[in-house]
């Protein structure tokens, strides 16, 4: 991109009803977004499919948290439904329901899509500033440790024993209050106390400062490139509405990205990636169960993670956490009595996680009634490494001390990516190295839909660090070198 040019068309007299950016969707990417082009001076204007919430107005429970702040209710399934995914629709997006874990992408990440994509900047140290970016503007940090509860305890014990290494998980969050005997299981359904870092907290106010506007329930149907500018057509309330901006900036994730694409026709029918590279992470939940009670409800919900060469490169990425009774009653074998018992030892569950690295890829259809529908079936290579995932949980559960090992057999995807891949060739991929759909370049992505592939750790935090990057495009902005040091400290 000739980034001069951008800054100078940039600078513009505002044209009535047409904002420099409309940005659709307002998760991880969206909210990040809107914060970094509002302070660069950009008038935004910011469309949520979702309702907006609050930390006094979350859903009070778990079964209304699921079904007003998830698409489909709660659960959408793949197409032979083994797999349950889960994705926001709130003002926030997923980062207003997701777990906060912080993740760098490592050699393995980054050279995996360099080598697939030819991609420079898909590295380690070109990266990096963008993360020493975001460490200076986003609170987070690790769950002390005099705060771990029992569960994470013996996750450590558990890995010590079995000559696994482990580290403290990274959390987006500032003060959980765990002093004051905070539960965060409650995060889940958001976050009371607003001490998780969702971008409903940490930058959706501050373009709204700026003068960004925001409207909810407004769901994207499709857009039109005018090439001096973008029509955004969708539906408010039942209401038809269209927007028009110069730019438009789609932030609605991997299945929303997908799908508002697949319905542009005009772009669609000259992007024949679309769709393709799908991939999620899929993930089983595993629990342990003990004699004495261990309360993994409370306190922090998750305080570590696996942090270790063999299990990684085995392709298996291992996490501990826990899930609310409705979650875990879903998840627990049995039925009628058998089931009734598990349940009355909700206090005495350890719970793992372990999730894959998953290959081959998906793919996203878009049914003419324009549902979404996610073929990714499990396959012989899948299976293989979450029968790794399996064995390693079990030998750690049992190096802890669980009596009795459970398996929930249904797994699930918390990480949907892919659907509009970056990449240089127009046949291969949706997105092109400057975020801009090929051959368009008034209509973006930087979101966790331009995935090649699955990188096996937590994307939230390259999604938002790629999201920095295209901002600085869009702005007409130098790209963050490892020597802009002024940048970092900004
Ligand atoms: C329970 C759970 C736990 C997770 N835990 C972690 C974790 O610990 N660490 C981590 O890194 N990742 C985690 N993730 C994944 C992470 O949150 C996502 O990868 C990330 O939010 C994706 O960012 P995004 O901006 O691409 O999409 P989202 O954050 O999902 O935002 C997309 C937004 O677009 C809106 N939208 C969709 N379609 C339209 C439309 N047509 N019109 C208007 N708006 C639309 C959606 O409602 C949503 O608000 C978790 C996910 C879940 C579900």
């Amino acid at each position: 991109m000739d980034t001069t040019e951008q800054s100078r068309s940039f600078h513009h007299e505002k044209a009535p009803g047409m904002h420099d950016f409309v940005i659709i969707g307002s998760g991880v990417s969206g909210g990040r977004m809107a914060d970094e082009l509002t302070a660069g001076g950009a008038s935004c204007l910011l469309l949520e499919a979702g309702k907006a919430f609050d930390r006094k107005r979350f859903p009070p429970n778990e079964y209304r948290a699921s079904s007003s702040l998830f698409w489909g209710g709660g659960i959408e399934f793949s197409k032979d439904a083994r797999l349950g995914f889960l994705r926001g629709k709130c003002l926030g997006g997923t980062s207003v329901v997701n777990q906060a874990d912080l993740d760098r992408f490592d050699d393995v990440a980054w050279n995996a899509w360099r080598d697939q994509t030819g991609i420079e900047f898909f590295q380690v140290s070109q990266m990096a500033p963008y993360y020493d970016y975001l460490d200076a503007s986003v609170a987070k940090g690790p769950i002390p440790i005099e705060h771990y509860n029992r569960n994470a305890r013996l996750f450590t014990q558990a890995f010590d024993q079995c000559g696994y290494h482990w580290k403290p998980l990274i959390r987006s969050q500032d003060d959980c209050r765990h002093d004051r005997g905070s539960d965060c299981i409650v995060c889940l359904g958001g976050c009371p106390r607003d001490a998780k870092q969702s971008t409903l907290v940490q930058c959706i106010p501050n373009a709204r400062a700026r003068g960004m506007e925001v409207e909810i329930d407004f769901e994207v149907d499709h857009i039109e490139d005018k090439r001096d500018h973008v029509l955004i057509a969708g539906k408010q309330r039942g209401q038809e509405k269209i927007v028009k901006a110069r730019r438009a900036v789609l932030a609605a994730g991997c299945f929303g990205n997908t799908r508002i694409l697949k319905r542009s026709s005009d772009l669609a029918c000259k992007l024949p990636a679309l769709g393709k590279n799908f991939c999620c992470h899929p993930q089983f939940m595993t629990f342990g169960v003990y004699d004495e009670p261990v309360d993994a409800h409370k306190g922090p919900l998750q305080s570590v993670q696996a942090h270790d060469g063999k299990l990684r490169s085995l392709g298996v990425k291992l996490e501990n956490v826990f899930a609310g009774p409705i979650a875990t009653a879903m998840l627990l074998p049995g039925t009628g009595i058998d089931h009734l018992k598990l349940m009355r030892q909700y206090r005495y569950l350890t719970s793992i996680e372990y999730a894959t690295m998953d290959e081959p890829l998906g793919t996203i259809h878009v049914t003419s009634s324009g549902k979404v529908i996610a073929d990714k079936p499990l396959s012989a290579a899948d299976k293989e490494k979450l029968q790794r995932g399996y064995n390693v949980t079990t030998e750690l559960h049992h190096a802890a001390g669980a009596k009795q090992v459970l398996h929930c057999d249904q797994g699930f995807g918390l990480h949907l990516m892919g659907g509009c891949p970056m990449g240089q060739d127009g046949s291969q991929s949706v997105v092109n190295p400057d975020f801009e759909v090929h051959d368009h370049p008034n209509v973006l992505a930087a979101d966790s839909s331009i995935f090649p592939r699955a990188p096996g750790l937590n994307p939230s935090w390259t999604i938002m660090a790629l999201t920095v990057r295209a901002s600085r495009h869009l702005l007409g902005k130098p790209d963050i070198t490892p020597s802009s040091k002024e940048v970092v400290t900004s």
